[in-house]
Order: structure tokens, then sequence, then C-alpha cells
């Protein structure tokens, strides 16, 4: 260890999310666990993302809590104050690789400066996808972990690629493309060490390629390989749900992998903590979603929610708007100012009027909150690995409509796997949306699949309550990894 400090002193981590939502929150969570645990935090965003969470939710007042601080690094993109915008992830992937190592080495020196008035850094918890960071902690002799934040069998998913590539399925041939799900193959892809009955289709998007030479593709390789050279992996999962895929990751050549999941419900001791005191939504949320669930009849709500990423086509929100309108049914839609590529998100005016009473649109919400509440009866989804989680600890099925990354194969394993999902095609018809949605809300198949959600609650909650594997898991990385050795 280069910069220990006395024994007295308590252990400093410096937590490195890769600054989007769905990174954000499993790396608080992560934050928020260490801190419990006497750790010195401190959990560093972007300006960026900085400027905005304190705009739009008053971040300055998490200041006060005493020994968890943020600190802030620039993300490399051209200056923007819109605190209403989707990210551009392949953008962000590339300038956060490309300028932020010399932004983040100077905070750690900055943070060992012994005038900095708390104690020198002892660890590092870096998401994967911000790997430049691991060269930093080397040169500082710092203990240097990685989150990954998605699931297991879509880092197996993208660690296959050099796999498929021998057996000449990817690079994809002909007039097939990532960006044109409909054109993806469902020939089966046997034989992955790891995954089980998956088909070509449910790889993850980015290796999905007819171009092995895009950014993107040698992005996921590197940050994913690299991961062999940090000191101990988190995974937002567990055992029951994947320690099939966790085992063939530490087949890798891995170092341990530690399963904390589900993050969210992971408790040190119980009672269970209450709500975070921090909250890091980039979006500011509206508690009239929640309001508007009260009263409302147990399991009678569809909530449709794409998470923070997600882009479509104005043609297809008119498909899924006039799915939800013909199911009859209520629902709770979450609408962001850009969700449809390019424009502003308008639904036509006979939508709004024929739904009127049944139906709440808002731009964000509390998600866990309202997957929580008894009256959501299903969730239509883009399937990301966070939402994924928070609806399996709802114990609500889903209707999936994967978007790009891990989400293909997270439907997979939702629909085929885990036996709480359907998933609507790629080229989305409201046809289709209307049938799938009473398929779940009424049918014999939703009973099935809202009896395997629960019961994957129960199991979702053993494992992070006290004595559970992530429980457990928790405390042999705090012992075994992170705490300094003296
Ligand atoms: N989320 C939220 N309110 C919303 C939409 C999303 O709090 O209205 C949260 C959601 O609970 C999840 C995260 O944003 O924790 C999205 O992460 P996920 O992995 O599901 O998808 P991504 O946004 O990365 O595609």
């Amino acid at each position: 260890m280069g910069s220990m400090g006395p024994a007295t002193e308590k252990p400093h981590a410096v937590c490195l999310p890769y600054p989007a939502q769905g990174h954000i929150t499993p790396m608080l969570n992560v934050a928020e666990l260490l801190h419990a645990r006497g750790f010195h935090v401190t959990f560093v965003n972007t300006e960026y993302n900085h400027a905005r969470l304190v705009r739009s939710r008053g971040l300055a007042a998490v200041a006060g809590l005493p020994g968890f601080r943020f600190a802030t690094i620039p993300d490399g993109l051209p200056p923007s104050d819109d605190d209403d915008v989707t990210q551009d992830i392949p953008a962000l992937c590339k300038s956060t690789t490309e300028t932020c190592l010399g932004p983040f080495r100077s905070l750690l020196a900055r943070l060992n400066d012994p005038a900095a008035g708390h104690p020198p850094v002892t660890c590092v918890v870096s998401d994967v996808v911000m790997g430049f960071s691991m060269e930093a902690a080397n040169e500082l002799g710092l203990t240097y972990v990685q989150l990954w934040t998605a699931s297991a069998i879509s880092y197996l998913g993208y660690r296959h690629y050099r796999l498929l590539i021998g057996r000449g399925i990817v690079p994809l041939k002909g007039s097939t493309c990532r960006a044109a799900d409909e054109r993806i193959p469902y020939t089966p892809v046997e034989g992955v060490p790891g995954l089980r009955s998956m088909r070509l289709r449910d790889f993850p998007s980015f290796i999905r390629t007819t171009d092995p030479d895009e950014y993107i593709v040698h992005y996921v390789l590197r940050e994913t390989e690299r991961t062999a050279g940090a000191s101990a992996v988190i995974l937002n999962s567990f055992p029951d749900l994947e320690g099939e895929a966790v085992e063939a990751m530490e087949a890798l050549g891995l170092p341990k992998v530690y399963t904390l999941g589900p993050l969210p419900l992971l408790a040190l001791e119980e009672p269970p903590r209450p709500r975070s005191a921090i909250n890091l939504s980039l979006w500011k949320e509206q508690e009239e979603c929640l309001q508007w669930l009260e009263g409302r009849e147990p399991g009678s709500v569809v909530y449709v929610n794409f998470g923070s990423i997600t882009v479509m086509t104005s043609a297809q929100m008119v498909e899924f708007a006039w799915g939800l309108a013909q199911s009859r049914k209520q629902f709770l839609w979450i609408v962001r100012r850009d969700l449809v590529r390019g424009d502003a998100a308008v639904l036509p005016e006979e939508f709004l009027a024929e739904t009127a009473g049944r139906g709440l649109m808002a731009s964000w919400c509390p998600q866990q909150e309202v997957l929580d509440h008894p009256a959501v009866g299903a969730f239509l989804t883009h399937s990301g690995w966070n939402s994924a989680l928070e609806s399996l600890c709802g114990g609500v099925p889903v209707i999936s409509w994967p978007f790009f990354a891990d989400q293909q194969t997270n439907c997979r394993y939702q629909c085929n796997e885990w036996g709480v999902g359907m998933e609507i095609d790629n080229n989305v018809q409201c046809d289709a949306v209307t049938e799938l949605i009473t398929e779940i809300m009424e049918g014999e198949k939703g009973k099935g699949m809202r009896k395997r959600a629960a019961e994957w609650k129960e199991s979702a909650v053993k494992a992070a309550m006290p004595g559970g594997s992530s429980h457990r898991n928790f405390d042999g990385l705090v012992r075994d990894v992170l705490l300094p050795k003296n």
C-alpha cells in the first residue's frame, strides 16, 4: 500500500462511476454501504452531471454528510447546461477513455494532500468501463476493485466476442447491422461457456456488428478484458439468478467476483437501512406518479419506462401508444423529453383523449418505489439491468423491448430462463403490444410469470439480508480486499 495513513485513520474509498444513470445508482449503493462500514468516501461525478444534480436536486445538501464527499472531473465533452438530455453514450465512452485519466490522477493527488483534511486514499472502486483509472490507482499502489453494473450474462456475451469471430459468426455479413435489430438472425449459438440457449440476436448489441473496427467494439473488449487486472470484481447480482455465469466469469481468469445484488436491497443490519439520504437521479422525479398509483386496484396498472438512454422513432412511439390504448388497461408511462429520436416526444391528440383518466404520463419517476407499489401489475421495459433487478425486487413481470448494449441478453434470460418476461419484436406493432399486455395482465401465462417474479423477489431478499450471500460477500470484500493490511 502506497499512501496509508496512521492505523487510527479511516480507510478512504474513491468511487468512480461511469457517468450515466444506470451506472451512477449502483455505484452510489456501493459507496453508501462502504460509508456505513466506516469508510471515508469520495464519490466522483463528472462536472456536467454534478452541475446538473446541483441545479435539479440541490446536491449541495449532502455535502454536510460527515465522511461522504463529492468530487468532480471533466467528461471531455463540449460544455452544456441542458439538464434534460439523453446522454450520447458512444461519445461519452470515447471522451472518458481519452481524456479522464489525467484529471483523475490529479484528483487522487489532491485527495492525498495532507492539507486536504481527510484520510489518504486507500482504495479505488471503479466502474469496469472507466478502466483507465487502473493506471492511476496502480501508480499509487492503491487497492483497485471494479464494479460491473450490468448482468454477468452480458459480461460473458462481450467476452465471448472472440469465440464468435473464431466461428465466423461475427462480423455480421450483408445487410444486417446493429441498428436494425429485426434483421439480426434467430440462429442458435450453442456451446458458449456460462450462457444458455442463446441466439445470435441475444448477444450484446455492441458486438453484433458488421464492422469489427468500430470504436465501440474495441472499447467494450478492452474494458471487459482489462478487468483481469483488478483485485476483485463487484457484481450487482446473486447466485440463484446468475451463479453459473459468475463461475464462467471467474473461469476467464478474473479475480474473485463478489455478488452483492440486488444492491438496492443490500442491508447491513436488521431492520434494513432507510432509503438513501442521497439521491443522484439526473432527472427530477415526479412524486405525483406515486400519488396517482394510490388507491388503484392491486396489479391493475401497466408501468411503461424505457430507462435513461433508449430512444425510438415517433412511429414506434405511436405503436406503443395505440397498443396501450387498445388494451383498455390503466397505465403509467414515463416519456423523457427526447425519448423520440431527434424530436420532442408528442403523442396524437386522439390517443390522449381516448386514454384520459386511465393513463398518467410523466417525464421521470422514482422507479423502484413505483415497481414496489401493489397497483403495478406489469412493466413494459427496455430490460436495462437495473430495471430488470428492480422489477424482480418488486415481484413484477415484464414485457421487454430491448434497445442496446446488454439489454438483448437480459431480455433473453427474462423470457427464457427466469420465466418473468415476454419479448416484443423490435419492429413494434400496436396489436402485438395489446396482445402481450392482455396476456401478462389477464392470461394464464401472465399468472405464471407473476408467480415466478414473486419467487425471485423472495430469493433476492434472502440474498441481500443478513446471512444471505450478498451480505456475506460484502463482509468478505471489505475484510479481504478493501481494508488496508497493516
Ligand atoms: N430510473 C428512474 N426513474 C425513471 C427511469 C429510470 O429512477 O423514470 C432509474 C431506474 O430505476 C434505474 C435507472 O434509472 O435504476 C436506469 O438504469 P437501467 O440499467 O435500467 O437502464 P439505462 O437507463 O441504463 O438504460
